[in-house]
């Protein structure tokens, strides 16, 4: 008895559909395409519910007749070639004509179009049969997706929240409008206006109208070339002062496509090699024009993903682009700095900007004998080592790393006496089997964190008597608006001002004197890169990284010195805590030298 059967055209073309579209990101990418490549120079885009429920492009394009109009929905019906033999010379984005006919598959779509030269324009819905009718329309092309995956239940399951929906929408509208500047885009999310991009003639200009002037007034043009290997490259960077805390800024263009390549993103970061700080991130749009017989575009189905012949070329040319517009930046900075001051003070001995060679200018450190044995504990006392209640729970966790055997003593050994402060950065500690050394930062941000931990809901909060007003794009509002009960549940109050403020109130007490806009702006740049997972897990995690961020903020750092008495209260809170053998971030807190290492040291084993 056979087992095969054949599926209906109606069934395979839903499942040959989802390798096309399979989110709505890419239908809007589709959309958007088939508008360029009618030779329209304004695109509206509008979503609804993350492109769920309704996602429609409007274009000025070239529209068309009454059985394009048809036909246009089936599959393998383009305009774009009429043999494989004009594929090499092709220009166009599209020419499977797969899109309309996969995206059809999925959902309801209503289309409607005038060419110039009609006098009417046509109105199909495709919503199983077509219906079709004349309508007054203006040129162009007017698409609606509505309901997508609706007969597919099993891919609808697979769509992620309206939020990272609509994230990877405003990530593709901001990745086309900079890779063409000279058409006017407007996207509109659940009938706001998130980005108005009327057409311009640089690329500088359109970075201005979609990131913000102030932005744009901190971008350094670059420019490079290798001739000998038909590549150069082109776009705007960040300057050393302007950065993000997730990568989402950065954007790459292949001879005009949008291309995801971390090897492009590592050679960007590497120009910017101890320029920024670590975990942070520039803004930038690279634009790679590169002869297409070095490239392989379809390493991917849609031509996202992209393959060099001579990767280390584009690469190194990257990398050496952006390290000199850079460092030409930076001399301009200066140059322009020693200007200034030299207008003002004429006689001054010559300036030196504060810059890379700001070390040079350091006033010699003066020595004087220590003083053993006294207790120094004049100098500035951080207010920030507030003990923690002692009652911290004992309960044995699995610490989050395995202590080492060089850890073990403070573990079997409660017996010690502290010697004192180290390099204003580590507790030295006597006991029986050697020298402990206990880093204080690591130290308190574990016994914040736990503390974070078990008065999670009660912290004890305080509202600010000026409450701290955060400017951030439309975006990243609407990716962490959803989250401010659960921020709320740490004790940290977070209220939408406008589309691009939100306003702190109150938080919890320990963090009155931190800036909670690095806090905030690090939690959006962290929710960016994990958005993706589960909705369990990424809670469980939200509130892992916001305790562990606002330990590491509140505890004393390096360089704060502490008296005695707050070393001896701080080893008992650490002493008390569960997973004291790390800090939330992994570091040890503490680490052994053994007496008899001590002794090798010194060769006096050689004695006994
Ligand atoms: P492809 O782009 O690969 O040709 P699509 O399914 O995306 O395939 O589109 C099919 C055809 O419909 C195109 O070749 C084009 O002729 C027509 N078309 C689609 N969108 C538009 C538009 N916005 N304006 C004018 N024509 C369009
Ligand atoms: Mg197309």
């Amino acid at each position: 008895m056979p087992r095969i059967k054949r599926l209906s055209t109606h069934e395979a073309q839903k499942i040959a559909a989802g390798q096309v579209v399979d989110r709505p990101a890419n239908i809007v990418k589709e959309l958007v395409e088939n508008s360029i490549d009618a030779d329209a120079n304004q695109i509206t885009i509008s979503i609804e519910d993350g492109g769920k429920k309704l996602i429609r492009v409007v274009d000025n394009g070239c529209g068309m007749d009454k059985e394009d109009a048809q036909l246009c929905f089936e599959k393998h019906a383009t305009s774009k070639i009429t043999t494989v033999d004009e594929l090499p010379t092709l220009t166009s984005f599209g020419f499977r004509g797969e899109a309309l006919a996969s995206i059809a598959a999925v959902s309801n779509v209503t289309l409607i179009t005038k060419q110039e030269q009609g006098d009417e324009g046509i109105k199909v819905v495709h919503n199983k049969e077509l219906a079709i009718e004349p309508i007054g329309c203006p040129q162009g092309t007017d698409i609606q997706v509505h309901n997508l995956f609706y007969n597919v239940p099993a891919r609808a399951k697979f769509l992620k929240k309206r939020e990272t929906e609509t994230r990877h929408i405003i990530q593709f509208v901001q990745a086309i409008s900079l890779a063409y500047p000279a058409i006017s885009f407007k996207l509109l999310v659940d009938g706001k206006v998130v980005f108005n991009c009327p057409a311009q003639e640089e690329l500088t200009q359109r970075v201005a109208q979609l990131w913000d002037q102030a932005t744009a007034q901190h971008m350094i043009p670059i420019d490079g070339m290798r001739q000998d290997k038909g590549v150069s490259i082109c776009g705007v960077i960040s300057n050393h002062h302007w950065f993000r805390y997730d990568r989402s800024s950065l954007f790459f263009l292949v001879n005009n496509r949008w291309v995801t390549n971390h090897h492009l993103s590592r050679a960007l970061m590497k120009g910017y090699d101890n320029v920024i700080p670590a975990g942070r991130y520039p803004m930038a749009c690279i634009s790679i024009l590169i002869n297409p017989s070095h490239i392989d575009i379809n390493t991917h189905p849609r031509k996202e993903e992209i393959k060099f012949s001579n990767p280390r070329v584009v690469e190194q040319l990257i990398n050496q682009t952006v390290r000199q517009a850079l460092e030409a930046h930076l001399s301009k900075q200066i140059k322009k700095e020693v200007k200034l001051f030299d207008s003002q003070q004429p006689t001054a001995t010559p300036f030196r900007a504060a810059s890379f060679t700001s070390f040079e200018q350091e006033p010699k450190l003066q020595f004087s004998m220590p003083e053993p044995f006294v207790q120094k504990q004049t100098a500035a006392v951080p207010a920030s080592y507030q003990p923690t209640s002692p009652s911290i729970p004992t309960t044995p966790q699995t610490p989050i790393v395995q202590p080492p055997e060089k850890i073990l003593p403070i573990l079997e050994q409660q017996e010690y006496t502290l010697i004192g402060q180290y390099h204003k950065t580590y507790m030295l500690i006597e006991q029986d089997k050697g020298l402990f050394l206990v880093d204080q930062h690591a130290a308190h941000e574990r016994v914040l964190y736990e503390l974070f931990a078990k008065r999670f809901n009660d912290l004890p909060t305080i509202n600010l008597m000026f409450p701290q007003l955060i400017n951030l794009s439309k975006e990243d509002i609407a990716l962490i608006e959803p989250f401010a009960n659960l921020i709320q549940q740490h004790g940290i109050s977070l209220e939408v001002m406008s589309e691009e403020q939100i306003i702190i109130n109150s938080t919890p007490v320990h963090l009155k004197d931190v800036p909670l806009d690095t806090l905030i702006k690090e939690l959006i740049g962290w929710l960016k890169e994990y958005n993706d997972i589960d909705q369990e897990q990424l809670t469980k995690k939200i509130h892992d990284h916001l305790r562990a961020q606002m330990a590491c903020k509140t505890a004393v750092k390096a360089g704060d010195q502490l008296t005695h008495t707050q070393m001896e209260q701080l080893l008992k809170d650490l002493y008390e805590c569960p997973n004291r053998f790390s800090c939330p971030h992994g570091r040890p807190t503490g680490w052994l030298m053994p007496l008899d290492e001590i002794e090798k040291k010194f060769r006096r084993d050689y004695k006994k």
